[in-house]
């Protein structure tokens, strides 16, 4: 028995996957990943393969960069961890102060925690719990577009709305209200949809919560940044909080630092994680105003009740500094700003290959719609297949394809990226058809 043959017998003894159906797990051969250096990941065997989807959007500089490698070694040896309770330590105080100079104006204050989903549930928390104790404790409600996807938690999940994910904790999930299907209604009449539940029902309200510009988990759905800016005058009229989930958006993934400066918008609460540590450690924040931070001041009873064991974690700090200075830098969101066009024109071509119903990018992110399945459809499977034997991991969602690689990739391999996606869609689509 060869070790990656043992380690496979484990994984099906003990391990049990996300996302996954566990019944049909044993009948597949995984892939046992040993390594990986800068945009690609290498099995057990030595077998290179692209990583087109930098880990589930995390290795935003892509895996290994020396830099980082350098940052957590040199604060490893200095300290690992302490809590913030009623401590600070170098790196968190550094890196809050960093953090809000390149946040949308206005961001001045920083929350940190653990992932996406955490920071999520700060947010969430932070606007029912600033309404509660300044004189609106009715605005408890949060309004969603239909299709958002913001987290694993019960407040996170209940914000979203992919169906499959929802169903079996409905019982459990709290009330949001949530916008019509902007693909049968069109973007434009969602947003007005919340613009009239705002004038109607405003007073109840208390946040938005939108993934800025694009919506990751729904299968990279794009909308036009204006919309955001209107929304930010419309909440901003109703009195409500705006909430941007940048957990997948931000860093530079769709060429700006955050989705929100496309459309020139300061949101009241902006969440961070994934590509904030590069992909290197877990860690989390959520960024809120001066208007809401004071919300908290005066009473010991007004404190904002809430704190993970690791939040402003040294280590996850450390890293977390080193990714600012690095995208400073090396110019990563210039970059992303130079390398779009290739991502463009590679789905204008594959946006003719039959069978592919719809294209569309932004940034380093590029999507291709197959089939009809959906999100447990069967399409986007078979090209996954197709694009491992070609030696590219294009892990789906459901009958989307799509590319959303470490920004530092070079045009080569992007270039290389793009075609095996084009390949591997040619082949399924034969074989589908
Ligand atoms: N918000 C968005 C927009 C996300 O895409 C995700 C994860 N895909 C999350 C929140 C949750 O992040 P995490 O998996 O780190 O909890």
């Amino acid at each position: 028995m060869t070790d990656r043959d043992r380690l496979v017998d484990l994984d099906r003894l003990h391990l049990w996957h996300p996302y996954t159906q566990m019944s049909s797990y044993g009948r597949i051969d995984p892939l046992v990943i040993a390594a990986a250096e800068g945009s690609w990941i290498e099995d057990a065997n030595g077998r290179r393969y692209l990583d087109g989807n930098s880990q589930w959007w995390v290795a935003t500089l892509g895996h290994g960069h020396p830099r980082l490698k350098a940052a957590l070694h040199a604060q490893i040896d200095r300290l690992s961890h302490v809590s913030l309770a009623g401590v600070v330590h170098e790196n968190a105080a550094a890196l809050a102060s960093e953090l809000a100079a390149v946040a949308p104006s206005g961001l001045t204050r920083v929350f940190f925690s653990d992932d996406g989903s955490t920071a999520v549930e700060v947010a969430l928390k932070m606007a029912v719990h600033y309404f509660h104790q300044n004189g609106a404790p009715k605005r408890t409600r949060f309004v969603v577009l239909d299709g958002g996807f913001h987290g694993e938690t019960i407040g996170a999940a209940s914000l979203g709305a992919v169906d499959e994910f929802r169903a079996p904790y409905e019982s459990i999930l709290f009330p949001v209200r949530r916008t019509p299907d902007p693909d049968e209604i069109g973007w434009s009449a969602a947003f007005d949809w919340i613009r009239a539940l705002l004038e109607r029902e405003g007073d109840t309200i208390a946040a938005v919560v939108v993934e800025p510009v694009l919506q990751g988990a729904a299968g990279m759905r794009m909308y036009a940044p204006e919309l955001l800016t209107r929304l930010r005058e419309w909440t901003r009229a109703a009195g409500t909080l705006l909430v941007c989930d940048e957990v997948f958006t931000g860093y530079g993934r769709t060429g700006a630092m955050w989705a929100c400066d496309l459309a020139n918008v300061a949101p009241d609460l902006l969440c961070t994680a994934k590509g904030f540590t590069g992909g290197v450690l877990p860690m989390a924040a959520t960024l809120a105003t001066d208007a809401i931070f004071e919300g908290f001041l005066g009473e010991k009873s007004r404190a904002f009740f809430h704190g993970h064991s690791f939040g402003g974690n040294p280590l996850g700090a450390a890293v977390a500094r080193e990714v600012l200075a690095v995208m400073r830098d090396e110019d990563v969101i210039g970059q992303v700003r130079a390398k779009a066009p290739i991502v463009r024109a590679a789905f204008e071509q594959i946006g003719r290959i039959s069978g592919v119903k719809s294209v569309r990018t932004i940034g380093l992110v590029g999507a291709a719609d197959l089939g009809t399945g959906g999100y447990l459809g069967g399409a986007g499977w078979r090209v996954y297949e197709a694009g491992l034997r070609r030696g590219a991991y294009l892990r789906p969602i459901g009958d989307t394809v799509y590319v959303a690689p470490a920004l530092t990739i070079s045009e080569g391999d992007l270039r290389s990226l793009c075609r095996i996606l084009a390949e591997s869609v040619e082949e399924a689509s034969a074989r589908g058809a």
